[in-house]
């Protein structure tokens, strides 16, 4: 959808805009790093100038928001906890754009522990929501590494995948109701915790993963799941991805559901831990060329997760699937082995540059698909350094490349695209997704309709235009 320039809103609109939230809560430049921090992503990746950031503490807000946005022509931005890697809730250059900040919706609204079911409001981080649901005695599953800034609204507006995505699914997995302000400013209360309900078309799943761009997302009903009694985990080097992939069907077989993580890490992962993350150490005694990071959660107890890690680990070993590996880790251990698991992205920025590709391919494609995005990768760049690494459980690879050592940052920025469109193709080849669990944002908006057919393209225009007929929702984001 193309992006119409609209007028920058003069004091007047803004002033009403403000008098909906109350002027502490109404944020502009004169507001200094509360207003920037809204203006910026994290890593400076992405950034913008809004006309304005609202804060509401309401849904009542939310909605008096829309509705004078719908009548103005005003667009607005939604934003979580900022921590989207798309571009997604920065609001453009313009002076033009409204962005609405969810931090204030922050209340958990109930945990139903008898339905296994919690509501919070959108603003609730995923790490607050994970602690309601622990002091229920239950499991809220979702966990990535950004879980102690990311908020509930974006995790369903952007489909959030991470770790736990084998054993429990995506976020769009573990929605069972929301409330949605829609553009106009009608709220639409679809806080059901049914388990079964096929009466009509199932709406909240056009919002899950609309990232942002048809309504704000004020609250959900999520699922709980029983608390782990027990967790262990596991190291394993191996040779290759392929004796990786060997692995996970190993311990699948030996811990079905209960095998909640699977991670691939390659060495220069861990050489980067060890040089830029103060705490991080070899898993191992020796080198490998690959690494995988398992979880096991068990419903019984600690001993039982650690006899079943135990038994991976060891039959693995015993088969000569794996070149060695250690089960059943000690806690702090495994801690920091989680540690710096979730710190991949951040320890590649000391190297230099470093190109991301949010990438998925069928699981038991992925040890060709590393091999052949690497080989092209050096074809373009034979100094590039990849690091691909991620859920290997669910066939989502972060195929991360980081600029030679010590080399010419612009020299390499100069090949990025030709590096992208190298790994995109090869994605296509697998008959993989570009976009495995980031989303499109703005960074890949380009990109969508290479992906998706003209029929694809033509319905997803059609749901834009009718929730949002005058686009004021997030425009220059997905469509
Ligand atoms: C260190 C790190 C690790 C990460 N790991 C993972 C990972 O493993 N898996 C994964 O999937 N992602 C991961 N991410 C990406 C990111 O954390 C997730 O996409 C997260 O779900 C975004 O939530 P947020 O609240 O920060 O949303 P934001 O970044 O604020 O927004 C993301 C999108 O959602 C929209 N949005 C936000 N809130 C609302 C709302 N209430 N209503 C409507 N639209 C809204 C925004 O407009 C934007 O388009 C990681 C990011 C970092 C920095």
């Amino acid at each position: 959808m193309t992006k119409s320039p609209r007028p920058v809103p003069d004091s007047a609109l803004l002033g009403q805009f403000a008098a909906i939230v109350g002027a502490a809560n109404a944020l502009t430049t004169r507001d200094g790093a509360a207003f920037a921090e809204r203006n910026a992503e994290r890593r400076g990746a992405f950034a913008g100038k809004a006309a304005m950031v609202l804060l509401p503490g309401s849904v009542a807000e939310v909605s008096a928001i829309l509705k004078l946005a719908a009548e103005t022509g005003t667009a607005i931005v939604p934003q979580g906890g900022n921590t989207g890697l798309v571009g997604g809730q920065m609001p453009d250059g313009s002076g033009a754009e409204i962005v609405v900040a969810l931090t204030r919706l922050d209340a958990i609204r109930s945990v139903d522990a008898a339905t296994d079911s919690m509501t919070v409001d959108a603003g609730v981080t995923l790490a607050a929501a994970r602690r309601a649901a622990e002091a229920a005695d239950r499991l809220f599953p979702l966990a990535i590494g950004s879980m102690d800034h990311c908020q509930i609204g974006g995790n369903i507006s952007s489909n959030a995948g991470g770790v736990a995505v084998l054993a429990y699914g995506n976020t769009r997995d573990l929605v069972l109701g929301l409330e949605v302000v829609l553009p106009g400013g009608a709220v639409w209360d679809g806080l059901r915790t049914l388990r079964k309900d096929n009466a009509g078309y199932d709406l909240k799943h056009l919002f899950i993963g609309a990232e942002g761009t048809l309504g704000i997302v004020t609250g959900a009903a999520v699922k709980l799941y029983p608390r782990p009694r027990g967790k262990a985990t596991g190291v394993a080097g191996t040779a290759s991805p392929a004796a990786a992939l060997t692995l996970l069907h190993l311990a699948k077989e030996r811990a079905g559901f209960e095998l909640t993580t699977f991670e691939l890490l390659p060495r220069i992962a861990v050489d980067f831990c060890i040089s830029h993350l103060p705490g991080s150490f070899d898993p191992l005694p020796e080198r490998h060329a690959w690494y995988v990071l398992f979880e096991v959660s068990s419903g019984q107890s600690e001993a039982a997760a650690s006899a079943l890690v135990d038994g991976i680990v060891g039959a693995a070993r015993a088969s000569g699937i794996v070149e060695t590996g250690r089960g059943a880790i000690d806690a702090a251990e495994a801690a920091s082995l989680w540690r710096m698991r979730y710190a991949i992205s951040d320890v590649q920025r000391p190297e230099g540059v470093s190109l991301k590709h949010d990438v998925s391919v069928p699981v038991g494609r992925v040890p060709d698909f590393l091999a052949a995005a690497t080989a092209a990768v050096l074809a373009v760049e034979p100094e590039a350094r990849p690091v691909p690494f991620g859920h290997l459980g669910d066939g989502n690879v972060h195929f991360n490349v980081s600029q030679p050592a010590g080399g010419d940052p612009a020299a390499f920025r100069a090949k990025a695209a030709a590096i992208t469109d190298t790994v995109h193709a090869i994605v296509a080849d697998f008959g993989g997704s570009i976009a495995a669990e980031h989303g499109i944002g703005q960074m890949k908006r380009a990109l969508l309709p290479t992906v998706r057919s003209a029929v694809e393209m033509e319905l997803m225009r059609a749901v834009k235009t009718a929730l949002d007929p005058k686009g004021i929702m997030n425009p220059g984001k997905v469509l």
